[in-house]
Parts: C-alpha cells; structure tokens; sequence
C-alpha cells in the first residue's frame, strides 16, 4: 500500500460560533491510500477544540509505516497499530481508517454501507445545524437551511430562549439542541428541557460539563427529552460510561478514530439500550459519506458538514427530503 496526504483549508460559510468556540475555517487532511490500482480516500477534520492540527497530523503520518498493514485488512490490528503510535489523535486515525475502508470496498466491489450492515431504506432525516448569532443572522440561516427537516440549534449563552423564539418566528420544523456544556444551573437546566419541549425540541446534546456526570445524570432521569453525552463520549470505552448518564451518545467518526472502532460503539450501545446520534464536524463529502455508511443504524443524523462549507473538493452526496441517499458505488461513494 501506499499512502499519501494533503493538507487543506475548509471555509465555512459562515463564522461559526458554539458555546466556547468561533472560527471561519477548519484545517482538515485528505488523505490517499493506494492498492493494486485502487485509491481510497480519508479525511481529518481537526477543529481546534479537539486539540489536532496539521502539524499533529503530519507528525502522526510521518510515523506510520504503511507497510504494516496488509490486504485483506484487519481492522482491529489497524487501529491497535495507530494507539501504538501515539494516543489521542483520534482524527488523523479516523483519515486513515475511513481511506482503509474505501479501498477495502472498492476492492471488494461493494460499497462501505451494505459491508457495514446497514440498511439505505432506515436513513434518518439529517438535521442542519445553526450556530449562535445575531437574530437577523439566525432567520437568515434558517431560510438557508429550507430543504432540511430538522435544525440543530447551539446553546449555550444566556439568551437561550431568545434564540429559540426567533427560530420559531420563521419555522415549524422540529428543533435539536446542543448547550456544549454551556449549562451551569441544575433546575434552571430542568425547566429549560420542559421550555424546550413546548417548542418542538426533540433532544438536548451535552448540557453540562462532560467531567460532571452526576450533574447530567440528575438532568437526565427528570428530563422530558433525551439528553445526548457527546463530549463525554469519544471512543468506544466511554460507551459504557454513559449508561446511566445520558440517554444516549452521540458518536462522530473524529473523536471514535473512524468507522471500525464507530462500528463498535453502535453495538455496544444497542447492548446497553443507549439510544444514538451520528455526527460529525465541519467536513468534506469524504468524511461525511463514512459516517452515512454508519448512519441507517442510528436513530438521529447529523451529518450535515458539507452543506456548511464554501470549499468541498468533493461532489455532494445526493440529498432529497431532508435525507442523504446512499448510492451504490464500491467504497464510500465518493465523486470526484
Ligand atoms: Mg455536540
């Protein structure tokens, strides 16, 4: 096999603002993985707050010896192979593991969904983020984001309500919620789920500090919503951690370190009766079509990354009432 990489910038449409955090782009590397005259393709998408750039990146790759990983692929031995490197670094492994998968489809002449075991028919419909702004800015996105059936509003601040009604003024459609630890205040937090449940919102992502599980679990029991862990959950250890805490996780192919160990995570929280989200960070096609593989096993979708940035290299996936259509290319059906 032979590997290769190029580092590359994503422009957002628009500033991105979450309850910490504001940025216009996202470094991301796409990488290559070259077999027997196949090419599969990997991306990383490192946003800041995850602690990856280009430089961890590169300095990650220049350690891998490619040579160590042979055809056909074990993907158990790959990713103890990557932890051996170096720990964290859960993005780049992710790039190499998704580029793994689209040749091991492309070889095999089916795509990555159906090797996978999912189902196109159970798509769930992908929600469409909105970050926090000004009122005119938000009525502003979400008459872009029409054509979406769900919208993913971030909380977060102290105008919480604010947002919400202004989003309400220009739409009906059902809300997600994500507070990125941004809440502080248990019954505040509670009466907030029950405010938020009159206004058509269907879950809450992390409303509190993802080192305070016992805070979350109180909100959790009470709430009449569920509430999602997503920064407290990464890879697959921390599935187990969140039963009891959160009603379920929300696991995205940067933090899991990609498909295989993601793969794992959706059994596993099967097992414990956790309920899952699929999501992912401002990306390319490349990144998101690996996690639609994943996605008809899950119960909410967030995938919408392409549809946030003005630079994809990549052609969108097909899109047609609110949901992705899987197509059936071999590998991740990636278009040039
Ligand atoms: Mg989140």
């Amino acid at each position: 096999m032979e590997l290769t990489y190029q580092p590359f910038e994503l422009q957002l449409k628009h500033a991105f603002t979450i309850a910490k955090f504001s940025r216009t782009s996202t470094p991301v590397m796409l990488v290559q993985i070259k077999h027997e005259g196949y090419t599969g393709y990997g991306e990383a998408s490192m946003v800041p707050y995850m602690g990856e750039s280009h430089e961890s990146a590169t300095a990650f790759l220049s350690k891998v010896d490619i040579s160590q990983i042979n055809y056909p692929i074990d993907f158990d031995a790959v990713i103890n192979y990557f932890d051996s490197i170096a720990p964290g670094n859960p993005a780049i492994k992710a790039a190499i593991d998704i580029a793994l998968h689209d040749l091991d489809g492309k070889i095999k002449q089916q795509p990555c969904w159906q090797l996978l075991g999912s189902d196109p028919a159970k798509m769930p419909v992908t929600s469409f983020t909105i970050g926090i702004d000004t009122p005119e800015m938000i009525i502003k996105k979400v008459k872009e984001a029409e054509g979406f059936k769900v919208i993913k509003v971030k909380l977060g601040k102290d105008n919480d309500k604010e947002l919400i009604t202004t989003i309400r003024s220009v739409t009906d459609v059902p809300l997600y919620v994500d507070a990125n630890q941004g809440w502080t205040d248990l019954q505040q937090s509670l009466d907030m789920t029950y405010w938020l449940q009159e206004q058509g919102v269907q879950l809450i992502e992390q409303p509190m500090l993802k080192t305070d599980p016992d805070s979350n679990a109180w909100l959790t029991e009470r709430s009449p919503i569920p509430i999602i862990g997503d920064e407290a959950v990464q890879r697959f250890e921390d599935v187990d951690k969140a039963k009891g805490v959160y009603t379920g996780i929300n696991i995205k192919l940067m933090k899991s370190a990609g498909l295989y160990e993601a793969s794992r995570m959706i059994k596993r929280a099967r097992e414990l009766d956790l309920k899952i989200m699929i999501g992912c960070m401002t990306e390319t096609s490349c990144a998101a079509l690996a996690g639609l593989a994943l996605a008809p096993q899950t119960d909410w979708v967030d995938l919408d990354g392409p549809f946030l940035v003005s630079n994809n290299p990549y052609q969108m996936p097909d899109f047609a009432d609110g949901k992705y259509i899987l197509n059936n290319d071999a590998g991740l059906g990636i278009r040039l």
